[in-house]
C-alpha cells in the first residue's frame, strides 16, 4: 500500500514515474475517508483542491522541474494560514475564517510541488497538551484509541502515525511538536527559533512559536525541513540564514560525541517505563561511542513556571485582535464594547480565556515587575546555562514527555498536572534551541520519545546526530493498524 511508504520512498517512486502524483494523493485521501472518522485528525479536507495540487505536481514531474517533495502529500496544523481554505485554530471565534494569503511555509511547500491534504486538529489556539481543548472534536492516538495523541499538534502527529499523511507540519511554543510526536511514536522537530518563518502562523507566544515537521523518520523530517526553512523578509525575527540543508544528514557518526544529561530532566517522579526505556536507549548509544555526562542546570526547575507567565502574556496581547470585527465570528451586543465582549465570551473556550486573564494580570501595572520581568530574567539565566553547556557538549538528551500517552479525559480536570507534562520540552522554547523527538521504544505498548537538543542554529548538526541515533536504536516498524 502506498500509504505505508516513507516520504523519501514516495518521492523516488514519483520521480521515476513508478507511481503518479494522483495515485499517491488518492491513496491518502482513501485512507482519510476510511479511518479519520475514528481518529479525528482532520478539521478540513478538500479532496478536489488536493487532487488539483497533485495535477500541478505531476506537471512538474513531467517537465523535469520537480524536486524531492514534488507530489508528496503534507497535512497542515489548522493554525497555519492557507489561502482560500478555512483556518480555525480549532476555535469557534475563527469558524468560517478563510485567509486571503498563504503562510510562508505553505507558499514554499507549493513551490516545492507538495500536495496539501488538509488541515489538522489542535488545542484551541495551540494552548494545551492533549488536543482536548479543540472546540470541534477529539483526536485519538492511533496506538490506542482511548488515549490522547498529545498536543497541541495532536491532529498532525496522529495523522502521520496513522499513515493518513506521510508528513505534517505543526507548531511548537512549549513542546507542541515534540510532545505529540513522542506520544504517537513519530519524529517531531522544532527548528531553532527564527529558522522557519512564522509569517502566516496565527500567533500564540511570538517569542516562542516555531513551525516544524512530523515524519516517520529523521530523513523524511529533514526532507520537508529543507523546503520550508530559510530567511524570510516577511518575518522580522527570521534569522538571516539559508534553509536547513539535509545534504550531509547521513555522514555523521556517534563515535566520540559528547552528550549532557541534565539531572533535572530525569526526575524520579517521571513514569518508570519512560525512564527505563530512555536509559536503555542511552546504553545503546554508549555502545556506539557516545560519551554521556550527568550535569545540573538549576534553571530547568523553573521552566514551567517561567513559560506559563511569558506564553500567556504574549497570548493576551496576540489574541486582542479577535474582536468580532475583523475575523471570523461576530456576536452582536450593545454598541462596540458589547459586540467585542459577547464575541470573545462566546468565541473563546475555557483554556484560552484563562490564559488571556493570566497574561493580562502578569502584564498589568504593579504585577509586571513581579511576574513578567522576573520570568524574562529567569529566561536569560536559562539561555546562559544552555550556552555554557553547549560549549562542552554536542547535544543534550532527555525524555521528551514524562509520561506515555494518557487516557482521554484523564487529565482534563487537572490543568496543573497537564501543564507539568511540558517540563522537558519548554527549555528549548525558552532558549530558542532546536529540539527533536524520536521514538526510542515502548512501555506497555505505548511509544516513548527521546529528546535531543542542540545549540542554537546548529540544526544541521542536530539532524545529523538524530539520524545516527535513529540508526542505533530499534525503531517502530509495526505501525498501528486502525482498521
Ligand atoms: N502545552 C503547552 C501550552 O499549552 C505548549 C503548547 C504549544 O507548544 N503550542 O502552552
Amino acid at each position: 500500500m502506498l500509504t505505508e511508504f516513507s516520504a523519501a520512498e514516495l518521492s523516488r517512486k514519483i520521480a521515476s514515474k513508478e507511481v503518479s502524483c494522483r495515485e499517491v494523493v488518492d491513496a491518502f485521501l482513501d485512507r482519510i475517508a476510511r479511518d479519520d472518522s475514528r481518529l479525528g485528525c482532520f478539521l478540513t479536507v478538500d479532496p478536489e483542491k488536493a487532487r488539483e495540487s497533485a495535477r500541478a505536481a505531476q506537471a512538474m514531474v513531467d517537465t523535469g522541474s520537480g524536486g524531492p517533495l514534488t507530489g508528496v502529500p503534507v497535512a497542515l496544523k489548522d493554525n497555519i494560514s492557507t489561502e482560500g481554505i478555512e483556518t480555525t485554530c480549532a476555535s469557534k471565534i475563527l469558524k468560517g475564517y478563510i485567509p486571503p494569503f498563504d503562510a510562508t511555509v505553505v507558499t514554499r511547500l507549493k513551490l516545492a510541488g507538495a500536495t496539501l491534504l488538509g488541515k489538522t486538529n489542535l488545542d484551541e489556539f495551540a494552548m494545551g497538551t492533549s488536543t482536548e481543548n479543540s472546540a470541534f472534536q477529539l483526536t485519538r492516538n492511533p496506538w490506542d484509541l482511548d488515549r490522547s495523541p498529545g498536543g497541541s499538534s495532536g491532529g498532525s502527529a496522529a495523522s502521520v502515525a496513522g499513515r493518513l499523511a506521510p508528513l505534517a507540519l505543526g507548531s511548537d511554543t512549549g513542546g507542541s511538536i515534540r510532545q505529540p510526536a513522542a506520544l504517537c511514536g513519530v519524529v517531531g522537530y522544532k527548528p531553532t527559533y527564527g529558522r522557519c518563518s512564522r509569517y502566516g502562523l496565527i500567533a500564540f507566544g511570538s517569542s516562542l512559536d516555531q513551525i516544524g515537521p512530523f515524519a516517520r523518520s529523521v530523513e523524511d523530517a529533514a526532507l520537508i525541513t529543507e523546503a520550508i526553512t530559510g530567511h524570510d523578509a516577511m518575518d522580522g525575527t527570521s534569522l538571516p540564514l539559508p534553509s536547513i540543508s539535509s545534504a550531509r544528514l547521513k555522514e555523521g557518526s556517534l563515535k566520540g560525541l559528547k552528550a549532557a544529561l541534565p539531572k533535572e530532566l530525569f526526575a524520579e517522579s517521571m513514569n518508570p517505563g519512560v525512564l527505563s526505556t530512555v536509559y536503555a536507549a542511552i546504553e545503546s548509544l554508549k555502545r556506539e561511542g557516545v560519551r554521556f555526562t550527568e550535569i545540573s542546570m538549576p534553571s530547568i526547575a523553573l521552566g514551567v513556571t517561567t513559560y506559563y507567565i511569558i506564553a500567556p502574556a504574549e497570548a493576551s496581547s496576540n489574541l486582542a485582535r479577535f474582536d468580532g470585527v475583523r475575523y471570523g465570528v461576530r456576536v452582536d451586543g450593545q454598541g462596540h464594547i458589547g459586540l467585542v465582549e459577547r464575541t470573545r465570551a462566546e468565541g473563546f473556550g475555557h483554556e484560552v480565556k484563562s490564559r488571556i486573564m493570566i497574561g493580562t494580570y502578569a502584564l498589568s501595572a504593579g504585577y509586571y515587575d513581579a511576574y513578567y520581568l522576573r520570568a524574562l530574567r529567569i529566561r536569560s539565566i536559562m539561555q546562559h546555562e544552555f550556552e555554557e553547556t553547549f560549549k562542552d557538549f554536542d547535544f543534550v538528551l532527555s525524555p521528551t514527555s514524562p509520561v506515555p500517552a494518557f487516557r482521554l479525559g484523564e487529565l482534563r480536570m487537572d490543568p496543573m498536572a497537564m501543564k507539568l507534562l511540558d517540563f522537558c520540552t519548554i527549555p528549548a522554547n525558552l532558549g530558542g534551541m532546536p529540539g527533536i523527538s524520536l521514538n526510542c521504544g515502548f512501555t506497555e505498548g505505548l511509544p516513548v520519545g527521546l529528546q535531543l537538543m542542540g545549540a542554537p542554529s546548529e540544526d544541521e548538526k542536530l539532524l545529523q546526530i538524530a539520524y545516527s541515533v535513529e540508526q542505533a536504536l530499534p525503531t517502530a516498524t509495526n505501525w498501528p493498524s486502525i482498521a
